[in-house]
Formats: C-alpha cells, sequence, structure tokens
C-alpha cells in the first residue's frame, strides 16, 4: 500500500485565499476604515456587477443562500395550502424553506445521468395546488432550463432556480439564475463563489419581485421605521461584499479550471468498468461545484452503500479523500415523516443516494493530486 504522506484533501479553500491575499486584506482594511459596514457602496456595488455578470436586471443580496430561497418563496406570495415540486437529491435548504412558509413540498424523482429533476416526472406531478418549481443545477451541472421553461409556461407556475453551487454555469449560453422568475445563490465558503462567511443573492429581472424583496430582507420595511409587512434581518455585509467583488473577477478562470479537472477526471475514470463518471447535456455548460461519481458493483461487498464506502475506504488509504453527498434523499428524511413517503417511492434518488463518490474538485488542484486520484482509483478498481 502507499503511503500517503500529503493526502489530498477533498477541497481546500485555504489555498484559493492565499493566491488573492494581498488584494483581499486591502479591500477588508479598507471597509474597517470606512465605517460602512452594513449596506452602503460596497454592497450596492457588488450587486450590481453580479446582476451584469449573470446578465440580468436586479441583484438584491442577502445572508444566505437559504434566505435568498426563503426571501424567493415569500416574494412570489407562496404559503400554506400551496406545492412546490423540487428534487429530493439535494442539500436540505431548498425544501426547508417551501416548509418554512408554510407550503408543502412535492418530491419528483431525479434522472440518473444529470442527478438533476426528471423533467417529465415533474410535469406529471403538477396538482392545482403547484405554485412553482426549485430546480436545482446540482453541483454545478445545469438542468434543462428550455425544456423546464416551457413546462412552467405551460401550467402558469413560476421557477426558482437554486443555483448554490452553479454561480457561472449556463444553459444555452444564458447564465444559470437569468432564466427562471427568480435565481438563488449562494456564497458559503466552498460554492464556486464563496465568500468568508455567509452571504447569498437573489437574482431576477422582475422589477416589481425586486421591490418586494428589498423590502422583506430589511424587516418588511421600505421606509425606516414603517413597516408594511413581516419582513426578516437578512444583509450581506460590507467586508463580505469587497471579498466577493474581488472574486467575481476570478470566478471565470477558477471555473474553467474545474472544466478542466472535470475532463481530465472524465477521460480516466470512464475507462472503470464499475465507474460511472458525470456526463453534460448538450446545452449546459457546468461550473463542476462537485465532481460526484456514482460506484455500483454491489455484488462484491452485498450491498450498494457498503461498496461505495469499501471504494472510499480504498481511496482514504491511498491518501484521497472523499465525501458523500448525500447519504440519505429528503422525502426520506425524519423530518419528513409526515410527507408520508415510503422507501422505493422514489428509487432512482435512493439508489444515487448509495452510489455516489464526490472526489477532490477545487481549482487549485494540482497534476501531482489528480494524478493520485486517478491512480487510486485504477489501483484499487482498474
Ligand atoms: C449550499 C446550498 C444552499 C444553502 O446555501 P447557504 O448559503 O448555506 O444557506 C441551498 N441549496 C443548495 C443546493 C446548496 O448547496
Amino acid at each position: 500500500m502507499i503511503q500517503s504522506v500529503n493526502p489530498v484533501p477533498a477541497f481546500d479553500i485555504k489555498q484559493q485565499y492565499t493566491t488573492i491575499e494581498a488584494e483581499v486584506s486591502a479591500a477588508v482594511l479598507e471597509v474597517l476604515a470606512s465605517g460602512r459596514y452594513i449596506g452602503g457602496p460596497m454592497v450596492e456595488g457588488f450587486e450590481q456587477q453580479f446582476a451584469a455578470y449573470n446578465g440580468v436586471t436586479e441583484c438584491i443580496a442577502c445572508n444566505s443562500g437559504t434566505d435568498a430561497l426563503y426571501l424567493a418563496l415569500r416574494a412570489l406570495e407562496i404559503g400554506a395550502g400551496d406545492e412546490v415540486i423540487t428534487t429530493p437529491f439535494t442539500f436540505i435548504a431548498t425544501s426547508e424553506v417551501i416548509s418554512a412558509v408554510g407550503a408543502k413540498p412535492v418530491f419528483v424523482d431525479i434522472d440518473a445521468m444529470t442527478f438533476n429533476l426528471d423533467l417529465e416526472q415533474t410535469a406529471a406531478a403538477i396538482t392545482p395546488k403547484t405554485k412553482a418549481i426549485i430546480p436545482v443545477h446540482l453541483f454545478g451541472q445545469p438542468v434543462d432550463m428550455t425544456a423546464l421553461m416551457a413546462i412552467a409556461q405551460s401550467y402558469n407556475l413560476s421557477v426558482i432556480e437554486d443555483c448554490a453551487q452553479s454561480t457561472g454555469a449556463s444553459w444555452d449560453n444564458q447564465k444559470v439564475g437569468s432564466i427562471g422568475h427568480i435565481g438563488c445563490f449562494s456564497f458559503y465558503p466552498t460554492k464556486n463563489l464563496g465568500g468568508c462567511g455567509d452571504g447569498g443573492a437573489i437574482t431576477t429581472n422582475d422589477q416589481a419581485i425586486a421591490t418586494k424583496l428589498r423590502i422583506l430582507r430589511d424587516h418588511g420595511s421600505k421606509i425606516r421605521y414603517i413597516h408594511e409587512e413581516i419582513g426578516v434581518n437578512s444583509r450581506l455585509d460590507a467586508l463580505q461584499a469587497a471579498i466577493l467583488q474581488i472574486k467575481l473577477r476570478y470566478l471565470d478562470i477558477w471555473n474553467e479550471r474545474r472544466r478542466a479537472i472535470a475532463t481530465y477526471y472524465y477521460q480516466f475514470l470512464s475507462q472503470i468498468p464499475v465507474l460511472t463518471p458525470p456526463q453534460e447535456l448538450p446545452g449546459g455548460t457546468g461550473v463542476w461545484n462537485q465532481y460526484t461519481i456514482r460506484a455500483s458493483g454491489e455484488e462484491r461487498n452485498g450491498s450498494s452503500a457498503k461498496y461505495r464506502d469499501w471504494v472510499r475506504t480504498q481511496l482514504q488509504e491511498r491518501g484521497v479523500s472523499s465525501m458523500v453527498y448525500y447519504p440519505k434523499p429528503l422525502h426520506l428524511q425524519p423530518v419528513y415523516q409526515n410527507l408520508g413517503y415510503q422507501p422505493g417511492d422514489l428509487p432512482v434518488a435512493e439508489q444515487t443516494c448509495h452510489e455516489v463518490i464526490s472526489l477532490p474538485m477545487f481549482p487549485e488542484l494540482t497534476e501531482e493530486q489528480l494524478n493520485k486520484v486517478v491512480y487510486a482509483l485504477k489501483d484499487c478498481l482498474g
């Protein structure tokens, strides 16, 4: 067995910081000296730059990706008695906000190749109570937005894109978050555009929705101390905005590097029969927040989850870290027992949770580290 002196981490955000340390330090000190810590020119500047980057007219910065999704539902006045369709194979935040506004999440199975919502089943799940669809561009891979918008339009539904993992991705040359009615972004440190703390943003081309969002994020208030509705406190700090302004300038370079890494992985991993590496749909340009493969060889270890865990142990022993996003689908989470889903209801998502392994993926991965990952997989599986 190879002794791992320097294990390859699944992600490494400290290293990215060292490449832009001088710029970030100067910007942070400038904010500290300015005395404008909440709102102000840094935040407004970032909102304008992020809107321009995504090709939309409006950007509303807020405290997190979760808040962005919550505020989007509130702005669309979705609540008790309404249904919102989404995927069971995502982070809990996507469906948590549906429950938080009092609406009912309706989970639809995923497509095995893209890990994203199955659009035929999405159309079939629409009822008179359905008000919106929340597609997630999972792992940075865009949903077929042409097909999804056609479904939404024919049933007069709103589309809120969960772009938390896909900042910079595009479908048919349009940035995700600019195609649906509202786009929701997260600047959590491990996302493609990550701050040094929590942060989020909402994009839209609808000025009326934007106005509502600005009121909701600021305690339901347009004029100070006059409150029109129950809102929240969800603002982006000036410090985060200053850091994000700098990082936005590097985002395309970093995403290109992620794409090159994905191409490299595909070239080698598609030759290993028990592995299924991810592929892009024609029309989609993904940004690979995660590089997630399937390991399916249950005959070797009795069950698919055990086989996947065995592969991960083999990788760990060869100095390669990996992650499981996500081990349990949302429709089978304890918190959603009241919705009445049973194991077997959404079989593709359930099987996927047993098979997935997310390999090291971040722009600063070196050739040597990539070789180590590929060699480790070939060594134990090839
Ligand atoms: C990270 C994430 C969120 C939530 O973002 P936060 O900024 O952590 O609140 C929502 N949806 C998906 C798919 C995510 O990955």
